[in-house]
């Protein structure tokens, strides 16, 4: 048999369980036309801003199927600000940011998330906003030419959130 070089330790088992639970939730499969140019991690601010953050490496997990590096208690994932500057220029049309929101439901459905992320949903069930409302955003946006923020039709999110089965109750 050829020598590869390889140790055992060195080859990759690809998790294809991982890679098919993800294809369920991502439209069109996109990880899978990753390959690995690292375009996506020139214009990202939690690369940017973060060691551990990169979304070619994240990337690269999905396509191998680590599921277990990503999906746990202190799951990079979080940094992603959803900005979607990966999106703008992957020449591969893979839309990291997407698979990356959802990797962040599948931490989300097993009760994976932090602090913050419970604030900032009661605080967008209330007024439709994920930030709330206050005068001074209005200030600055003038500043830069900018229209007031428009109204938020809360009551028609309050609707859209309302379980699917509600009306079925008696
Ligand atoms: S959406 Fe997330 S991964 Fe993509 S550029 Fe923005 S912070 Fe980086
Ligand atoms: S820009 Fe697209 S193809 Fe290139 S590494 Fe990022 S996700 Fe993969």
């Amino acid at each position: 048999m050829a020598d590869n070089g390889k140790q055992n330790g060195d080859v990759v088992k690809v998790n294809f369980n991982f890679r098919r639970e993800l294809a369920r939730k991502v439209e069109g499969n996109l990880a899978n036309y990753c390959y690995q140019c690292g375009a996506c991690v020139g214009d990202c601010p939690a690369a940017y801003y973060s060691d551990e953050f990169n979304p070619r490496e994240i990337m690269l997990k999905v396509l191998y199927g680590l599921g277990d590096e990503l999906i746990r208690e202190d799951s990079v994932l979080w940094l992603c600000t959803n900005c979607y500057n990966c999106h703008e220029r992957c020449p591969q049309d893979v839309k990291p940011v997407e698979v990356i929101i959802s990797m962040k439901n599948m931490l989300a459905d097993a009760g994976i998330y932090p602090k913050g992320v419970d604030r900032v949903i009661a605080t967008f069930e209330s007024t439709g906003r994920t930030v709330p409302y206050s005068a001074s955003i209005d200030n600055r946006r003038a500043k830069f030419g900018l229209p007031p923020l428009s109204p938020v039709p809360v009551d028609e999110i309050k609707q859209l959130l309302e379980p699917a089965d509600k009306g079925d109750e008696s």
